[in-house]
């Protein structure tokens, strides 16, 4: 059988396993190579992408290319080098949503309530059975991390679940800033627009903390927003906090977005985030121990993209050393997790790099080809949030860029989790593996 068949061959197996989804997202691109000497490799068009098939794969992978050769192979992963003519073979990473902008992996299903979000979880609930007579607008706000997102994409699915019929938009206020600049350049554009907005039947906006200080959008927006609700449509918003926090938003603004109901989010408490690692592990099909995930909910409070992270570290680092997760594991990943704040940052930029396998000097140049912009972007995603450091300091770190320009590429990451799934994991893995390797 050629190397192409056999792979084939392995896909449609885990299709069944797996389901087509999963394959269709996570092998994307990807291809095998067998060589005489018994090895078998996996190539991917990029780190994250082996990373991540690596952790999570390579047992099942291994076992179904044996059987499928009837011989065994030494298997391993890697990087296949993308021509430069190609630079679209980045392309997959930023797979775009659909039209809706709705990730379908957010929904209310997933979402674990606990006391901390229950208020903001029941407000979403009541939005599904009552769109636009109950809390019109629904505010929710919170620190980062702690589910807006997943709210509002879990209010989109479950309205398109149970109304067919219903036109749902979710959009971060940011491309509702982008989208207005270019109808307004292309002054043809302006009707379409405004009927992108004003036709739906329900509009989630996240981020909405974006708009501040932005005269135009938030003019657009507050007539979109009293057209919807004048015809009686669903606004759902989302923002790092409350409307009257939000500095340089103008008045009538903040008062339209205050004036139905705002609902915060609090940190989790220990039985919250207990709740999740539960739910996590089962949908990841891994069996630990309660008291495992116990000590790992004990050491890491806060962020819920964080308890996700240290999560997925343990999975790796138990199936790197070929042994269960255990008490004593949790408690070693840990400290890592936990001590970020004291990171130093050119150590933060040194393993970036290094994990990204691109050269520093790359990344502190003037060179803008696709790869280089990308990685960049990510090693300042990444600088942020391990390093908690400002955008003119990340700049600086990165090759003295202006702090605009790292704000964009920031943003574009961020816009993009949500629909990307993969994107999303293997960040996490990142910052988990270059914690370990710096604390
Ligand atoms: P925010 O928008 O508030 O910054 P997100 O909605 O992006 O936060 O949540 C961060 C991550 O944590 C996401 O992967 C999300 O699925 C997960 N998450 C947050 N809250 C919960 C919860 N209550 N149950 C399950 N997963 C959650
Ligand atoms: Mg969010």
């Amino acid at each position: 059988m050629q190397e192409k068949e056999v792979w084939k061959n392995i896909l449609s197996c885990l299709e069944t396993e797996l389901s087509r989804a999963v394959v269709a997202t996570f092998f994307r691109g990807t291809e095998l190579e067998l060589r005489e000497n018994g090895s078998a490799c996996v190539l991917c068009p990029h780190r994250l992408s082996a990373d991540y098939l690596r952790t999570h794969y390579e047992e099942i992978l291994n076992k179904r290319l044996e059987e499928l050769t009837g011989t065994p192979w030494n298997l391993s992963f890697a990087v296949r080098s993308i021509p430069q003519s190609k630079p679209k073979e980045l392309g997959p990473i930023f797979r775009s949503a659909s039209h809706d902008g709705l990730f379908a992996g957010y929904t209310f299903e997933n979402f674990v309530v606990g006391l901390s979000n229950q208020l903001a979880a029941a407000a979403a609930q009541a939005i599904v059975e009552r769109p636009g007579q109950l809390h019109n607008p629904l505010f929710l706000y919170s620190r980062s991390g702690l589910g807006k997102t997943h709210l509002l994409h879990a209010i989109g699915n479950s309205v398109k679940l149970t109304q067919s019929d219903a036109q749902v938009l979710y959009c971060p206020a940011e491309r509702f800033t982008n989208e207005l600049v270019a109808a307004i350049q292309d002054r043809r554009s302006t009707a379409s627009f405004r009927r992108k907005f004003r036709s739906v039947d329900l509009l989630l906006v996240d981020d909405v903390q974006f708009l501040a200080g932005r005269e135009a959008s938030q003019e657009e927006f507050f007539n979109t927003f009293n057209e919807l609700y004048l015809a009686g449509k669903q606004v759902v918003l989302a923002s790092d906090r409350n409307p009257s926090e939000i500095q340089k938003l103008e008045e009538r603004l903040a008062s339209r977005f205050s004036g139905g109901m705002m609902a915060d989010i609090q940190e989790p408490d220990l039985d919250l985030r207990l709740g999740i690692l539960q739910r996590k592990a089962v949908e990841k099909g891994a069996s630990i121990g309660n008291e495992t995930l116990l000590a790992l909910a004990e050491k890491i409070s806060g962020n819920i993209r964080q308890l996700e992270g240290a999560l997925n570290q343990l999975l790796s680092l138990a199936s790197a050393q070929n042994i269960s997760p255990s008490v004593d594991l949790a408690a070693t990943l840990g400290k890592s997790v936990v001590h970020q704040a004291a990171l130093c940052p050119e150590e933060i930029l040194v393993a970036t790099a290094r994990y990204l396998q691109i050269d520093l000097e790359n990344l502190r140049s003037k060179k803008r080809n696709k790869e280089i912009v990308f990685a960049r972007q990510i090693a300042a995603h990444l600088l942020r949030e391990l390093g908690q450091l400002s955008l003119n300091k990340i700049g600086e770190l990165l090759g003295g860029r202006d702090h605009t320009t790292i704000l964009y590429g920031l943003q574009k990451i961020e816009r993009e989790l949500p629909n990307n799934p993969i994107l999303r994991t293997q960040l996490q893995a990142a910052q988990v593996e270059i914690l370990g390797k710096t604390s």
